[in-house]
């Protein structure tokens, strides 16, 4: 990764970062359905972290997805001719700007497992 990317990937919004290693954190609205003409239906969601805008078109007979299209923050997108950082260097500045986790933070489930300890 070049520099410009590292120093690109370590500047972003720390939501950006969670929604590029997690995916995004797609939430409903009351009004997220709606009905077009032509036998489609679509619904819109947002992301709770970024706000970034999902919305997709159905055959509303076949429930087949038509398009797919979304409205992305406007910092979201790296800047034109940076390279695009790897799963891995987003995980990584993902566990960098990660908070410590106390004992009685970790999950039960690993606790159970003994898979993890509290630094
Ligand atoms: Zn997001």
């Amino acid at each position: 990764m070049s520099d410009l990317t590292v120093n690109w990937l370590s500047e972003i919004p720390a939501a950006y970062v969670r929604c590029r290693s997690l995916g995004h954190a797609w939430i409903e609205g009351g009004d997220m359905r709606f009905r077009l003409a032509r036998g489609h239906v679509g619904r819109a969601l947002t992301c709770e972290r970024c706000q970034m805008v999902r919305v997709d078109l159905y055959d509303s007979n076949s429930m087949e997805l038509i398009k797919r299209r979304y409205s992305r923050p406007l910092d979201y997108d790296k800047p034109k001719g940076l390279e695009r950082p790897m799963g891995v260097e987003i995980t990584a500045e993902f566990f960098a700007r990660a908070a410590t986790a106390k004992a009685a933070d970790l999950p039960e489930v690993l606790k159970q497992l003994s898979l993890a300890q509290a630094a």
